[in-house]
């Protein structure tokens, strides 16, 4: 199969569908990669990787979409992408359709088959090409809130870790799935005294297995939360509710009973966040201030440390790019029923029931 790597160009984009790690191994199953030139500047991919790799460079966006019989992205087509794409082509890459009707309707003009990241499962029922940013959100989450805690950023200017004789700082994890098993990891590997509150009893007794009494696990209920939130230095907000937005587990008045430089970094946001003073920012302006409170509320932490983040998600899809490219889209999908729930969009069609709802389209 002939696939296809553009550059990506939605602003402050640095990540890249395939890494030339990547592009070797599809060359190795005897495929063919065509990238954009350029495309991994931005991470230390630059061209002479990828065709060391085994891939053909072009100068232009359109020389990939026009050849490609599939192109692997990693953020969803713009519109004068959309417009490139073509009847029978396979697109991979994260879509988010739901909220996007603009993006729909693109896809579902230009014929292709366009198979989501984001809605791919595993056979517990979770979606592994989502965790790998969860994952990475969650560790960054300790290094910004680490940070924000330091004078100059208007934290309390307290160490995480303390040294010898001063006590560590008190670190709150809100919700203890994928991205909250991150952040406790990273903390208590620098030392703090870390609490998981999470609601899942199940997920409290792997934590307690996995870390054992090194961390703190908390059921979640309004008193634990307002207890162990007012006295942290620095809270992280990891919870999920899958379909919902995200429970506003820390009040206004919780803040305002907090310590001034107290540090609150909610990864949560891109679902609304689950402090109620929480609002989306960018890594221009990532933190602000609600009652002397820093809040950190970045949507969209990888992209800050893209190579990482591209290495991470190219773990996660290399399996189902090589499966797409060896047997073609429909024996892949027909085949494996996880890849199935990431179809989306196909020949004019929405695929996937929750898209076609939030448009109110038939699927
Ligand atoms: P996950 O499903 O692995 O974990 C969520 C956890 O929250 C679960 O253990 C669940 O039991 C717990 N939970 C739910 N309700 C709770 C409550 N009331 N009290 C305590 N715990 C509760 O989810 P995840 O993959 O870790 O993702 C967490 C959030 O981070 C999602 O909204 C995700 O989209 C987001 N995220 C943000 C970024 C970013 O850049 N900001 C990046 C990646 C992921």
């Amino acid at each position: 199969m002939l696939v296809g790597v553009p550059r990506e160009i939605k602003t402050k984009e640095f990540r890249v569908g395939l890494t030339p790690t990547s592009v070797r191994e599809l060359a190795h199953n005897g495929h063919q990669v065509l990238v954009e030139s350029g495309a991994g500047d931005g991470i230390g991919f630059p061209d002479q990787d990828y065709t060391e790799a085994g891939a053909s460079i072009v100068g232009t966006a359109a020389e990939v979409f026009e050849k490609a019989e599939m192109i692997v992205k990693v953020k969803e087509p713009q519109p004068q992408e959309c417009k490139m794409l073509r009847e029978d082509q396979v697109l991979f890459t994260y879509l988010h359709l739901a909220p996007d009707l603009t993006q729909t309707q693109g896809l579902l003009d230009s014929g292709s088959i366009a198979i989501a990241y984001e809605t791919v499962t595993d056979r517990h029922g979770r979606l592994p090409l989502l965790a790998p940013m969860s994952e990475v959100a969650g560790r960054m989450s300790v290094q910004v809130g680490a940070h924000c805690l330091e004078k100059e950023q208007q934290g309390k200017g307290v160490l995480l870790g303390g040294v010898p004789g001063v006590n560590p700082a008190k670190v709150v994890i809100l919700g203890g799935g994928v991205s909250g098993m991150n952040a406790a990891r990273m903390a208590m590997g620098m030392s703090a005294e870390v609490t998981v509150i999470d609601k899942s009893l199940e997920r409290l007794n792997e934590l307690d297995t996995i870390f054992d009494s090194r961390l703190n696990t908390i059921y979640s209920t309004v008193d634990a939360i307002e207890a162990h939130c007012v006295e942290a230095d620095l809270v992280i907000g990891c919870v999920l509710v899958p379909g919902a937005a995200a429970p506003k587990l820390v009040t206004r008045k919780m803040v305002s009973e907090m310590a001034p430089g107290t540090v609150l970094v909610d990864v949560a946001i891109d679902q609304g966040g689950c402090f109620e003073t929480s609002k989306a920012t960018t890594h221009d302006n990532p933190a602000y201030l609600v009652d002397d409170v820093v809040h950190y509320c970045v949507a969209n932490m990888p992209g800050a440390v893209a190579r990482t983040s591209t290495q991470a998600l190219n773990n996660a899809t290399l399996p189902f790019t090589l499966a797409l490219a060896n047997k073609g889209w429909k024996r892949a999908l027909a085949e494996n029923e996880h890849l199935m729930q990431g179809l989306n969009v196909a020949h004019g069609q929405i695929t996937y029931a929750a898209v076609a709802e939030a448009h109110g389209m038939s699927s």
